[in-house]
């Protein structure tokens, strides 16, 4: 505390990330990084463009890589497309372009939980949705008076996914407010709601290129919403930071589309690394939320999370455990190469053994 600080500062509670921790070589599984690199096509673009053009800034309005993204899933052009900072920043932007204070907008008790640190900063009201006893989003619920609705599908840290016709059904119920859909996952199994955009004035898809693409340090985020959604982003954009990405990462993600074969043989490897990862925990007794993302929430009937993940970091190996009110029990592990988890699976089993030989 400073008295230096304004009040707004004072009063913040900020999003905690994972950690990252440099005492010494950890399996990392707790921040839901891809195991592979990024496309060589992506890194070559990105050394290409680091040259001396970088005393010039780069293009504010992202043109060549929105109407590159537009077409990748056949929207009608680059006005439907806003490029941020890594998503993060983008949903900064969201919440104060579509939501209202004194109007609470709904988003699930279980839920990223960056979407109430931005509520409470920009005084956003919020009403958390309860998700059923099965971690479901009781699609319902969202059909009641609200100034606005967001949700990750998949959610996180769950990894369960909602149906395009739940979506839809969000949607319909909801024409006089936006419905942001964050689709941080979607590419390791869902389909993606971009298809909804021409019909749904109100819906706005949200995805990065962090996970699936393998570009987490490179931060960039994307939003895709019609056209009038996108110019009221725009306009909080340019209140803030008008150049959101830069030369080097907008080759990035121009490379990271263009090379199509590369990025579904990745996320291919890490939906069968998953699917196996699952069938050995629920050998050695684990309950495991079905998970179409890269990651499952794990909990085990005889041992609690917060031992387990202790015992796993001694071991090396880092998960994410919250310390939080109806998933204090459970482990949120990113799903890393096969002999990453094949590491962990053993690390577990001792584990568990000691508990219940
Ligand atoms: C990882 C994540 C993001 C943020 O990704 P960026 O790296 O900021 O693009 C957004 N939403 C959810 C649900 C996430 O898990």
């Amino acid at each position: 505390m400073s008295k230096y600080w304004s009040g707004l500062v004072r009063n913040i509670e900020p999003y905690v990330p994972g950690e990252q921790p440099k005492d010494k070589t950890y399996i990392k599984l707790n921040t839901n990084e891809n195991p592979y690199p990024p496309s060589p096509k992506v890194l070559e673009a990105m050394k290409q463009a680091a040259n001396e053009n970088i005393r010039l800034y780069p293009t504010p309005t992202c043109d060549e890589l929105r109407s590159c993204i537009a077409q990748y899933y056949g929207l009608t052009n680059k006005e439907q497309v806003f490029m941020g900072n890594g998503s993060d920043e983008l949903l900064a932007f969201v919440f104060l372009a579509f939501f209202n204070p004194g109007s609470p907008i709904l988003f699930p008790d279980i839920t990223y939980s960056f979407y109430p640190v931005y509520a409470s900063l920009f005084h956003i009201d919020y009403r958390p949705v309860p998700l059923d006893g099965n971690f479901s989003i009781p699609i319902k619920e969202f059909f009641k008076k609200n100034g606005g609705i967001i949700f990750p599908n998949p959610n996180a840290p769950t990894g369960k996914y909602i149906t395009l016709g739940s979506i839809e059904d969000i949607l319909k119920q909801n024409t006089n407010q936006v419905v942001v859909v964050d689709e941080a996952y979607i590419d390791f199994g869902g389909e993606s709601a971009v298809k909804l955009i021409n019909n749904y004035p109100n819906l706005l898809v949200v995805q990065t290129l962090s996970k699936s693409r393998s570009l987490a340090g490179l931060r960039v985020g994307f939003a895709m919403g019609h056209e009038d959604l996108i110019e009221g982003i725009n306009r909080v954009k340019n209140s803030i930071n008008s150049y959101t990405l830069d030369r080097v990462a907008l080759a990035g993600a121009m490379a990271s589309f263009a090379d199509e074969e590369y990025f579904q043989n990745t996320r291919r490897k890490v939906i069968a690394t998953r699917e196996k990862t699952i069938f050995r925990l629920l050998e050695i007794g684990f309950t495991v939320i079905p998970s179409q993302a890269n990651f499952i929430f794990i909990s085990h009937p005889l041992t609690s999370a917060g031992d387990i993940y202790q015992q796993l970091r001694e071991k090396g190996i880092l998960v994410r455990y919250f310390n939080k009110p109806r998933i204090d029990n459970f482990l949120r592990v990113s799903i890393g190469s096969d002999e990453e988890m094949e590491y962990f699976l053993k690390a577990l089993a001792e584990i568990i053994d000691a508990v219940c030989p």
